[in-house]
C-alpha cells in the first residue's frame, strides 16, 4: 500500500501503487516542457474497470485551459 495516498477516483485507502510516468506538454507558444503523470493502481476500483478515468473537474480544466491560452501553463 502507498500509505499517505488515497485513490482520486473512489477515495479508498487501497492504492497498490502510484506510478510516475514521464511525458511532455506543449503550451500555447509551442514550448514543450517535461511533466510527470501520476497514475494510481487501486485495489478497490481497478479490478472491475481498470484505468477508468475520474470525473473531470470542470473548474480545474477551465483554469488549465486559460493558463494554456495565456502561455503560462
Ligand atoms: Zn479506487
Amino acid at each position: 500500500m502507498t500509505g499517505e495516498w488515497t485513490c482520486h477516483r473512489c477515495g479508498a485507502d487501497t492504492l497498490l501503487a502510484v506510478l510516475h510516468v514521464p511525458g511532455t506538454w506543449t503550451n500555447a507558444t509551442g514550448t514543450r516542457f517535461p511533466v510527470v503523470h501520476k497514475l494510481v493502481v487501486c485495489a478497490a476500483c481497478d479490478p472491475a474497470g481498470p484505468r477508468t478515468p475520474a470525473a473531470v473537474d470542470e473548474d480545474v480544466l477551465a483554469a488549465e485551459a486559460d493558463a494554456w491560452h495565456r502561455g503560462t501553463l
